[in-house]
């Protein structure tokens, strides 16, 4: 468990009121972890809530920690968690729902009732220094505990540091529990390999204790304590993972889950041609992840010359800069750019040209996803909608979106090193907040 008592947390008191303060270090339940948060990305909605006190129904009524887009590392297991153990590097999905009802039986939890989602009113989120979470909503994509591993130096063989230990006779974690140094060792970036992994720290974020510079993490095999019936698998086993999953990209499993999801109810099939509208994080996301689900051409629009170059660097085939143009002419724009109409059209934007632009634009028979919320009611061309066949589908956050999205990024489907970024400390929370309303990066970032 934690060693500190240090729980700096950036809790939001009302409209411009963001304050850090120190909040008593959770306890994990019995189904939770306990995660020492590593990076926190900057959503728009975080930085809504600082500067309207709410979205939507959403109210901030009492202090609430902001904060959902997340990486860490787990720091304490509770009685029943089987699949964690310390020192395991996770993604973690900000909801929880109730697991009970007609939605989530069905699968498509998103759609909960009784969802608790992090930084929504009136659950806190996880910009703190630690934070506790049910651990089926975790994915770990780097974890050498929990296999039967005995860790050495190349160099210096005999100088064995850590064994686990062979089982789980108790059916709990016990790994290295007797060995205090290897909880030194926990964040380490698997580079290469099955049976012999290479690993090395972190950006020094996490100082190697050990003076040897190589390390042989040896992983003879593989033990798994048995499954509970609906338990899902451990995602991304020891060393089948390449180090290109940082923690950044971690936290950024949260956006990403959302073109995942978006381009499911899409049903974007291959060689679909795909118009996204908006390049912000959310449009930027929703190209690539339609190019990497096998779309044909991909067209962007914004408003933002610097947004759509970043888009077109980042894979979009054209952009269009819709400013002070008339739906008509956008059309026609996208139709050329395009070849055709677009089979499939994403709304990242929420604005009402946009939609209407959609709607005049999908091809007969086409679906549109609406991602962007914006005004909560707005005028549309229905009948267009209704008798051209164009489906226009809602979209939720996502469900079952963040083991693809984390294979998309393990696989190298996704590369999400060109999104340009920002970073800060927690202790700079505000400063951070207000690099995010200038938007000149794609996402900024908060290192806990
Ligand atoms: P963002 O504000 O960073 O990006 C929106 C982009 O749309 C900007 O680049 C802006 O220039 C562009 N835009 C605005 N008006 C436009 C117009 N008339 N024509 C063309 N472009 C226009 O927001 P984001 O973080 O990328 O999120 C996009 C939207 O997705 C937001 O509305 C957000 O609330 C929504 N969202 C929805 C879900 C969901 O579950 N449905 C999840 C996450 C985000
Ligand atoms: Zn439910």
């Amino acid at each position: 468990m934690a060693e500190s008592t240090d729980n700096l947390a950036a809790v939001l008191h009302g409209i411009d009121d963001l304050r850090m303060e120190q909040i008593p270090i959770p306890v994990p339940g019995p189904h939770q972890v306990l995660v020492r948060v590593h990076t926190v990305g900057i959503c728009g909605s975080d930085v809504h809530y600082w500067t309207h006190g709410a979205i939507g129904n959403f109210v901030v009524r009492e202090p609430m920690v902001v904060g959902h887009e997340t990486s860490g590392v787990v720091a304490g297991v509770g009685s029943e968690v089987k699949d964690f153990q310390v020192g395991d590097r996770i993604a973690m999905e900000p909801g929880l729902p109730c697991k009970g009802c007609e939605h989530c039986k069905k699968g498509r939890y998103n759609l909960c009732a009784d969802m608790k989602f992090f930084a929504t009113p009136p659950i806190n989120g996880t910009l703190a220094r630690y934070v506790v979470h049910d651990s089926a909503f975790c994915y770990k994509w780097c974890s050498f505990v929990g296999t039967s591993v005995g860790v050495t130096s190349p160099l210096e063989p005999e100088k064995a540091v850590g064994r686990g230990d062979e089982g789980r006779e108790d059916g709990r974690s016990r790994k290295f529990s007797s060995n205090s140094q290897i909880e030194e060792w926990e964040p380490f970036q698997v580079l290469r390999d099955f049976h012999e992994l290479l690993i090395q720290p972190i950006n020094g974020a996490f100082p190697l204790q050990n003076p040897s510079e190589d390390v042989i993490l040896h992983r003879p095999h593989r033990l798994r304590g048995p499954r509970r019936l609906g338990q899902r698998p451990s995602l991304a086993p020891v060393g089948r993972l390449p180090d290109n999953v940082s923690f950044e990209d971690g936290s950024l499993l949260e956006p990403l889950s959302v073109a995942v999801h978006a381009c499911r109810r899409a049903n974007l099939q291959m060689g679909n041609r795909v118009l996204v509208l908006g390049a912000g994080p959310i449009g930027v996301l929703n190209m690539m992840t339609a190019k990497a689900a096998g779309a044909g051409r991909v067209i962007v629009t914004d408003l933002d010359d610097s947004r759509l170059a970043l888009a077109k660097k980042l894979g979009a085939d054209e952009v269009i800069n819709v400013r002070n143009k008339r739906v008509v002419d956008i059309r026609a724009e996208i139709i050329l750019a395009m070849g055709s109409e677009p089979d499939i059209s994403i709304e990242c934007t929420g604005a009402q040209p946009c939609v209407e632009t959609a709607i005049m634009t999908t091809i007969s028979g086409g679906v549109i996803v609406l991602v962007g919320l914006g005004a909560s009611r707005i005028e549309i061309p229905i009948i267009e909608s209704a008798c051209r066949e164009v489906d226009i589908r809602g979209i939720f956050r996502y469900v079952n979106c963040y083991p693809t999205a984390l294979e998309l990024v393990a696989s190298g489907r996704i590369d999400l090193s060109g999104l340009t970024r920002a970073h800060y400390p927690l202790e700079q929370t505000l400063e951070a907040f207000k690099r995010t309303q200038k938007a000149d990066v794609v996402k900024v970032f908060i290192q806990c």
